[in-house]
């Protein structure tokens, strides 16, 4: 704007018709004064009679300008006007000293002073007001524009009155407009979604008391029913009396921004298959359960943390396939949910492996009796789970799982490490079998600990010399002996001797299994040779085979067996080989032509504990198979389970019309073994009619006759 603001105080010196003394130039000043605050802009003082400037204030270039105008170009139209009315506003062009065309805007008064009749002016430079005005109609309108696009608004809030100003943009996010709604803060707070509004209303009253800025996400509810989530930030301008004067904020409509921030968290702490939280999400979890716990004070309470594996799923998996894998990870994890309260806190964490996080209010006093309640939780889940039928999957009811539990805060309050006793806890679980439930302790990562270096002691195994091979006899319906079944033993250098249960799958796991499976061949081989050499009758002598070896490498695994035996110049008529069925399902197709290589070659092949895993007969129907080895958990239940002797009774059955034998595993009593004969079963194998022994005891009794008559029961060392 050209015509800038004038300073408050008028020169003296532009007073220059001043001259009727000191009273009259204060009047004059007065006048002047007056009529600056009022107008805002330049004031002169007009004779009518000699048409000239009397007085002037404003500032010194428009003064300037004004005085190298001849008055009369401005003033002819003014005089005009104030003829026919005292007091007015017109409007005029003029052009400056400097040939500027300038359209002003003429407010006139009449006005006395000393008795003479002077005309008070008012002029302000229309075209500049214009293009100031049309400048700030733009920069309004590119606010408004700004606004809408970042979704903003602003507001103030005059403390003395009570009034509130919105901008368009705090309309428009409040969904409303001027005409219906008068901004007040009871208005603004009623829009706010009722869950928030406490807590809106009291960081802002705080925030007024305190002089310190604020900032807070809330939702706001329309009238519709549509939810806003929006971002408010204000502070206050205080009087110098402190009294709060003005409040002035922003709100921001942030919908899609938390929208989008959501979706987010959804992909980062959601399992996609499952849709249940995941690791992070569990993280977090005990994260804010445990700041919960701690503040709340509460020292009854407990937090459980239950891990929760489920018992053979890769079986599972390479039997039905990764879809049906997939569908009985999303039913394990719906049921999980329906079956524990809201409060609970269930996420999957990887793989099969889930996670609950529950709170025992008021757990008991005594230990034992917390460990009690622990227990109960999980036994209790454990068994509903089991009884839940499995809707997505080929089988009728859920899987066993083992369960591992550790428990907050007594024996961690840190997240990662809750987890990890958790997992170890559950790994626990299912090293000491199916459906097992096993409570953190200090102890068993220990004993993790101890595995570890266990594993490193493996490692140097063979070169120590100490492994050893027993055998156990395998005997017919009449108990004649028919076979052995070759079983490794470490002697470990601490004195211990280790059962393979416990390093078999550490080899497994390292891959350390090769080498001990060589071993255990050139050694079996060389324990047959030995009895070949001296002349005598050896049994068929069954070597093991690790299902991950099959998986890894059956074809070289197949041509070393062959390789092997036809070096010693053994019969590969006399070597059996037990394969789990679960090594076999992997790959059927594979395993069959591998399987069919060594079967070619002569050797004889058997079924590890079978019924076990998932294997169906019709899949073993395909492979090159010569017997089934009936599991020992159900020669167990034999005598007291009619369901699992109804089993038993049709695995022999089919097993006999597929042309396979069958032997029992685990027989242990007269009974059992009279039970198996009747059903039909035949061959056996267990300590009734003999341990895993040393081959030279195994030789004593069941090669070089005995001295004296049979006794099938010799009790060994191990
Ligand atoms: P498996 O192949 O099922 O072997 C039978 C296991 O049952 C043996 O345990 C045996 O001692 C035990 N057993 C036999 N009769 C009875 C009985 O009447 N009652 C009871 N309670 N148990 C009986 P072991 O020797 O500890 O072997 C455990 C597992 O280790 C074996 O199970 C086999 O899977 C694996 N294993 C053993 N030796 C080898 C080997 O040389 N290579 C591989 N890859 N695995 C082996
Ligand atoms: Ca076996
Ligand atoms: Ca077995």
């Amino acid at each position: 704007m050209t015509l800038p603001t004038p300073p408050l105080e008028p020169k003296a010196d532009a007073l220059r018709h001043c001259d009727n003394g000191a009273s009259d130039c204060q009047e004059l000043l007065g006048v002047l004064r007056e009529a600056l605050e009022l107008s805002g802009g330049s004031v002169l003082l007009l004779d009518p009679q000699s048409g000239e400037i009397a007085g002037s204030a404003g500032s010194r270039e428009h003064e300037a300008s004004l005085g190298r105008l001849h008055t009369s170009a401005w003033s002819e139209p003014i005089l005009r006007a104030f003829r026919k009315q005292p007091e007015g506003r017109i409007g005029t062009r003029f052009t400056t000293v400097d040939g500027r065309v300038v359209t002003a805007e003429i407010n006139y008064r009449s006005t006395t002073l000393s008795g003479q009749t002077y005309i008070l002016i008012h002029l302000q430079d229309a075209s500049q007001m214009q293009a100031a005005r049309s400048q700030v109609e733009q920069l309004n309108q590119l606010l408004r524009e700004a606004e809408r696009l970042t979704q903003l608004g602003s507001w103030e809030l005059i403390h003395a009155t009570g009034e509130l100003i919105w901008s368009e943009g705090t309309y428009l996010i409040f969904g409303t407009d001027p005409e219906s709604l008068t901004p007040s803060y009871e208005a603004f707070l009623s829009a706010i979604h009722p869950d928030d509004r406490a807590l809106v209303d009291r960081t802002y009253r705080q925030s007024v008391e305190t002089r310190r800025p604020y900032q807070i996400t809330h939702r706001l509810q329309g009238a519709n029913g549509v939810i806003k989530v929006v971002e408010e930030r204000g502070t206050t301008t205080y009087s110098a009396d402190g009294r709060p004067e003005r409040s002035i904020g922003t709100v921001q409509d942030v919908s899609r921004l938390f929208a989008y921030e959501q979706e987010l968290r959804r992909v980062a702490f959601v399992d996609r298959l499952t849709q249940l939280p995941n690791r992070p999400a569990a993280l977090q979890a005990l994260e804010d359960r445990l700041a919960a716990m701690e503040a709340d004070h509460e020292a009854s309470a407990e937090m459980v943390i239950l891990s929760i594996d489920l018992d053979d799923f890769r079986a599972f998996n390479d039997t039905f396939g990764a879809d049906a894998g997939d569908r009985l990870l999303q039913d394990v994890g719906s049921i999980l949910r329906g079956l524990l309260p809201d409060e609970a806190f269930v996420a999957r964490l990887e793989g099969d492996e889930y996670l609950i996080i529950h709170s025992l209010q008021a757990a008991p006093e005594l230990p034992s009796e917390r460990e009690a309640a622990r227990l109960r939780f999980a036994a209790d889940l454990q068994q509903r789970l089991a009884g839940s039928s499995s809707l997505g999957t080929p089988l009728e009811f859920l899987p066993s799982v083992a369960m591992g539990l550790t428990h907050a805060p007594e024996q961690s309050s840190d997240p990662q490490a809750l987890l990890q006793n958790a997992s170890t806890a559950v790994a626990e679980a299912k090293r000491r079998g199916k459906g097992q439930i096993c409570l953190y302790t200090a102890e068993i990562s220990q004993r993790i600990r101890e595995r570890v270096r266990l594993e490193s002691d493996l490692e140097k195994a063979i070169s120590r010399e100490q492994f050893m091979l027993y055998l156990q006899p395998q005997v017919d319906g009449s108990g004649v002996i028919a076979g052995a079944e070759m079983l490794l033993r470490w002697r470990h250098h601490s004195g211990y001797l280790i059962k393979p249960d416990v390093f078999i799958p550490l080899a497994e796991r390292s891959g350390q299994i090769d080498t001990i499976s060589n071993w255990v061949i050139e050694e079996t081989c060389r324990i047959a040779k030995g009895w070949h050499q001296a002349g005598h009758q050896a049994p068929r002598l069954a070597i093991n085979i690790s299902a991950a070896q099959i998986s890894r490498d059956a074809t070289g695994l197949a041509q070393r067996l062959i390789s092997s035996v036809a070096d010693h110049g053994l019969d590969p008529e006399m070597m059996e080989f037990e394969i789990t069925e679960t090594a076999l399902i992997h790959d059927p197709e594979r395993s069959r032509s591998d399987l069919l290589a060594l079967t070619r070659a002569g050797f004889h092949l058997a079924i590890d504990d079978f019924g076990t895993g998932y294997a169906s007969l019709q899949v073993l129907h395909m492979l090159p198979v010569h017997k089934l080895k009936i599991d020992t958990s159900f020669v167990d239940k034999l005598e007291h389970d009619s369901a699992i002797h109804a089993i038993v009774k049709n695995i022999i059955l089919m097993a006999h019309e597929l042309g396979l034998q069958v032997l029992a595993e685990g027989v242990e009593t007269e009974r059992q073994w009279d039970i198996l004969r009747q059903l039909g079963c035949d061959l056996f194998q267990g300590h009734l009619f003999g341990k895993a022994m040393a081959p030279a005891q195994f030789q004593q009794q069941f090669i070089t006759p005995p001295h004296s008559e049979t006794d099938q029961t010799i009790e060994t060392s191990i």
